[in-house]
């Protein structure tokens, strides 16, 4: 399994549970791919508490400020809860052996995976290529934020 974002893990779980053996390599070294790295659950989880703020001020009159540092704080934890939950089904799934590398497909069946301090090679009767993609600004269009980790508080 090349890669192991919200495409490629559950596939590797579903196929451990039908009895395969699988490799799974990516070099965040975490379950969740983009998604809960840097995309959907950063972004969501600084949207909610932003609309929180709002509606706290709009409806209660509330006259606070939001510290961004608790934002930061807020949506690290709900990232940190995931990663732990998926390494909770990693030890449930002990078909699936998880490896922190990057994968480089060598032909018939074989890969490299050069992880931080070694390099392993596997050879597999089938591979997933669950790279993902990257988003692209389109022409004239908006900007087009990639990572959604900002440690400064963003411009309105
Ligand atoms: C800012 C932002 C907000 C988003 N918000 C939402 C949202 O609210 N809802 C929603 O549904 N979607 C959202 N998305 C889209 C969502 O993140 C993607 O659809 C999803 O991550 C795609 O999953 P994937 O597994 O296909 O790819 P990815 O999540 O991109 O995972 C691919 C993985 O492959 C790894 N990889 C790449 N090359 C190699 C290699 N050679 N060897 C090993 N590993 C490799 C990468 O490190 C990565 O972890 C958002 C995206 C962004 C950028």
């Amino acid at each position: 399994m090349v890669g192991a974002g919200g495409a490629s893990y559950p596939a590797a779980f579903r196929l451990a549970e039908a009895g395969q053996k699988v490799v799974m390599a990516d070099p965040k070294g975490e379950l969740g791919g983009n998604c809960l790295f840097s995309g959907c659950i950063p972004s969501k989880t600084m949207r909610e508490l932003a609309q929180v703020a709002v509606r706290a001020q709009r409806l209660l009159s509330w006259t606070g400020a939001v510290d961004f540092v608790d934002l930061q704080r807020q949506r690290d934890d709900v990232q940190r809860i995931r990663f732990l939950q998926h390494q909770g089904e990693l030890r449930a799934h002990p078909n699936v052996t998880f490896l922190k590398g990057t994968v480089e497909l060598l032909g018939n069946g074989r890969a490299r995976i050069q992880g931080p301090e070694e390099s392993t090679e596997v050879t597999a009767i089938g591979m997933i290529l669950g790279t993902g993609a990257r988003a692209r600004r389109p022409v004239n269009g908006p900007p087009c934020r990639q990572d959604w980790r900002p440690r400064e508080r963003p411009r309105r």
